[in-house]
């Protein structure tokens, strides 16, 4: 029986934003107290699985043991130091993991708060570059049509120029260039070499200009969910190699294992010049993300003076600790077994919506999926509809889409399949959203 709400909970809608939301007046969110591992457990008693791993990040879901002990171990030792003029274990060894992970001679790491910043610091390095090497107007960058890179200005600005997160600040934001969204992953021959001819035709017309080129390797978040053909990445790499444009990999909703690749780059054996990396870097239980730059480029970079950034909780003891820790936990359960299990629990049960009059489209890779609704949905009412099933879903604009923390059993993926498929029977992917519902 659910329990009435806590007192605190009348707090939030008189004080609270919450993320892409109004000031006021938007559905309430669910009151949340607890969680253990794939699941949520709410104010009211109620536990849900959650099908979004909390957007990306708790891949090992909530309260994994090894974690919260290095939490508690470096909140003990020392849980935030100033990262000027002075350094600390979990970051230097942090810093080596993610080197030696990654590969392809990234290996100089730049620690910051949050996957936007760690865009901003990864535009500013390429920028430095640039000048560095005698180009100081080669202020632009050349993005993918349909990317999502964060809500921060020049993160914006590379996001998809039509997205209507960001189009409202558009007389603000830098004008970047881009070049058309990659074409599906099995694409034909024909169309993957007209694609790779027309990036190569971009970039040379702006070559000039151009400090850098970035994209979303494979997988693109939250700018449509389009999963890309890899040979695609790997012309475009080889492109930009080609004419000396660094290539910035933003691997912060991709990295760590999210489309059954280590890193998304793998799908095309792709080593980018920097690569950007967030959201599951500390397992989802702190704020976390980081540059990773060729020796090279920051070694070009240089060359005119030291970067100018440096936050100040820039490589929180406390968070590189766990991040460490959720490295550790990655390499001792096979997440390429589970990705592989959940990638095929979620086509299993999600491909036949494809032929529902409501669905555009239904995408997968490793533990992430899609479903593409022809109209707008209803957050509210899918969330309503999933709680109602045990199951957290937070769909927007056209897309209904789960990414479960790895750890997810198989009769739990079920659970959040049925939810998804029973909605889309339900008429819940037909447009026409219905009044704010609660969950
Ligand atoms: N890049 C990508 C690909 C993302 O998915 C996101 C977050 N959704 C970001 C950048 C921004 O990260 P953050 O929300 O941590 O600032």
């Amino acid at each position: 029986m659910s329990a009435p709400p806590p007192a605190w909970a009348a707090l939030d809608p008189r004080h609270l934003w919450h993320p892409y939301a109004r000031a006021r007046g938007d559905a309430p969110a669910a009151p949340v107290v607890g969680g253990e591992g794939a699941r949520l457990r709410l104010a009211d008693g109620r536990e849900l699985i959650d099908g979004m791993a909390s957007w990306w990040c708790a891949v090992h879901g909530y309260r994994p043991p090894k974690l919260v002990a290095a939490l508690h171990a470096q909140i003990d030792a020392l849980p935030h130091v100033m990262f000027g003029g002075l350094t600390h274990e979990p970051a230097a060894r942090l810093a080596a993991r993610l080197a030696e992970l990654a590969g392809g001679g990234l290996e100089r790491v730049f620690f910051c708060d949050s996957g936007s910043v760690a865009v901003e610091v990864a535009l500013k390095i390429a920028l430095q570059r640039a000048q560095a090497c005698g180009h100081p107007e080669r202020g632009r960058f050349l993005a993918l049509r349909g990317g999502y890179h964060g809500d921060t200005f020049a993160a914006m600005s590379v996001s998809d120029p039509d997205n209507s997160l960001h189009a409202r600040f558009r007389a603000l934001l830098p004008q970047q260039r881009f070049t058309p969204r990659p074409p599906a992953i099995g694409c034909g021959r024909r169309e993957l070499r007209e694609a790779c001819a027309r990036f190569d035709a971009d970039l040379d017309a702006h070559r000039a200009e151009l400090a850098g080129a970035i994209l979303e390797p494979v997988l693109q978040g939250a700018g449509g969910f389009h999963v890309y053909e890899p040979a695609f990445l790997a012309h475009a790499a080889a492109a930009c190699a080609a004419r000396g444009v660094p290539l910035i990999a933003d691997e912060i909703a991709t990295g760590f294992g999210r489309t059954g690749a280590l890193f998304a780059c793998r799908h095309a054996d792709v080593a980018p010049d920097l690569m950007c990396v967030g959201k599951a870097l500390t397992g989802g239980v702190l704020s976390l993300a980081a540059v990773l730059a060729r020796g090279e480029v920051g070694e070009v970079a240089d060359r005119i003076g030291p970067l100018p950034h440096g936050p100040t909780f820039m490589a929180n003891p406390a968070a590189c600790r766990v991040a460490l820790a959720s490295l550790e936990l990655l390499q001792e359960r096979d997440w390429r077994a589970d990705a592989r299990r959940i990638e095929a629990g979620l086509r299993r049960a999600l491909e036949p919506l494809a032929a529902h009059p409501d669905v555009a489209a239904v995408r997968a890779l490793g533990a992430f999926a899609v479903v593409e609704a022809k109209a707008p949905v209803s957050a509210a009412d899918w969330q309503a509809h999933a709680a109602l099933r045990g199951v957290w879903l937070r769909p927007f604009s056209r897309y209904v889409y789960t990414m479960p923390p790895y750890i997810v059993s198989d009769a739990e993926l079920r659970q959040v399949t049925d939810a998804i498929r029973s909605g889309v029977e339900a008429g819940l992917a037909g447009g026409a959203p219905a009044a704010a519902s609660r969950i």
